[in-house]
């Protein structure tokens, strides 16, 4: 065997289940069709540290949240990563929306997340004044981080340990022989025909993101027949203009929207201050997929937004990047969890499936690596 471990994925989950696998495994190699790491969706994302209040009990998504975040604020302490715990307020407009808020608040205290509180009025005058809030819920724990600088740090650890980085190369073929699998790779920067080239190793994992069904097929896994067929979701973003810098706090999320394909458009700040609203929610074809921001939906984000921030006027607002989320749910279609699977059912032993993995896969990712590191038994 050429590699004991493969990796195929340089995305933050790739990234923390290399640097984790690589603590014991002899040799791991990581495959990344682009040429440096975190140039999908972990690049395109909110850097939101989730507290896992929204995710059913018991499910894998609450699970790793809850975990994965407490890993993240301590890795990035101890390796000097900003990763301030800001804290958000869920924020209900009705007495509907009363309600969704008082559900996700028992939701969150059956996941683990112990520390939410209901604003009283007082509170809500004058922590979020001129909002026509009936209710707010706060949680402290959630944060914002560097993720660019927390998915190196995955990279550097992996590298310090011995792993192997193939950047520019993409897994076009794959076949299981005795005592683990044949992968077939291209180099993705050499035009139309490179030359493929094969390697052998004893396990994969599967960390693709929007490229996991495609990876799954390679194999011989029928990904309707598994329920791993991705379906895209794109989310658009808009920046705040950056006058509006000053008014820079704890995020403000909608609660109306928790049930539908995202959290509804909310607010968000990078760890510079920059300050954006989004995303929005819509199933897209591909691959390949079309990035740019629609300008047009300007007026739809400030009508959304502006009952959560009175102070907003249509003109601050300008496109900016957007993510595609790898649900495995169709439109209109309920909750499907992370997929962290080893496939020896399938007669594919030490074939490790992560499919699903969208928000909120960031904050997850160091918990997803140990679920990995079990099914290894590294
Ligand atoms: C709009 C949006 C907002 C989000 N906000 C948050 C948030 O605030 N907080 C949070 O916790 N999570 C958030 N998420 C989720 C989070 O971004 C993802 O869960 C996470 O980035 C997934 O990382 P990954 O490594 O699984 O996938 P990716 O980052 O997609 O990495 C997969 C990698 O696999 C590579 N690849 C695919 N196929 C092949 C192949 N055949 N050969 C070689 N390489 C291949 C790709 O090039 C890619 O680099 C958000 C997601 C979106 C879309």
């Amino acid at each position: 065997m050429d590699y004991e471990l493969v990796i195929i994925g340089a995305g933050v989950v790739g990234l923390a289940v290399a640097a984790r696998a690589a603590r014991s495994c002899r040799s791991v190699l990581v495959l990344e069709r682009h040429q440096d790491i975190c140039r999908e969706t972990s690049s395109r994302h909110s850097e939101v540290v989730h507290a896992g209040l929204y995710y059913p009990q018991s499910s894998l998504k609450a699970k790793t949240c809850v975990a994965g975040r407490e890993l993240l604020y301590a890795r990035c302490k101890r390796l000097n990563i900003e990763a301030p715990r800001i804290g958000k307020y869920i924020v209900a407009l009705n007495l509907a929306q009363e309600r969704q808020l008082h559900d996700l608040a028992e939701r969150g205290a059956n996941n683990g997340v112990d520390d939410l509180s209901m604003l009283s009025s007082s509170e809500l005058r004058i922590n979020l004044p001129g909002v026509a809030a009936t209710a707010a819920l706060w949680s402290p724990s959630t944060g914002v981080v560097d993720s660019h600088q927390y998915a190196a740090s995955f990279q550097s650890e992996a590298e310090a340990n011995g792993a192997t980085f193939a950047f520019r190369t993409e897994l076009i073929g794959a076949e299981p022989i005795e005592g683990g699998y044949q992968l077939l790779t291209r180099n993705s920067g050499a035009g139309d025909n490179p030359t493929p080239f094969p390697l052998r190793c004893h396990q994969v994992v599967n960390s693709g993101g929007l490229g996991q069904d495609r990876i799954s097929q390679l194999i011989g896994i029928n990904i309707d027949a598994a329920g791993y067929r991705n379906h895209p979701c794109k989310g658009d973003y808009f920046r705040i203009a950056p006058r509006h810098q000053h008014r820079s706090g704890p995020l403000i999320y909608p609660v109306g929207k928790a049930a539908g394909a995202g959290l509804g458009v909310h607010i968000c700040y990078d760890t510079a201050g920059g300050m954006r609203l989004g995303p929005d929610a819509s199933y897209i074809s591909g691959p390949p997929f079309d990035y740019r921001v629609d300008a047009s939906k300007r007026r739809a984000f400030f009508a959304a937004a502006s009952p959560l921030l009175p102070w907003l006027k249509e003109e601050d607002l300008s496109p900016d990047q957007s993510g595609i989320r790898p649900k495995l749910s169709a439109p209109g279609g309920g909750f499907c969890d992370f997929v962290i699977k080893d496939e020896a059912e399938r007669g594919l032993s030490g074939w490790i499936t992560l499919a699903g993995i969208e928000s909120p896969g960031l904050t997850s990712a160091a918990a997803i690596a140990e679920e990995v590191a079990a099914l290894l038994e590294v």
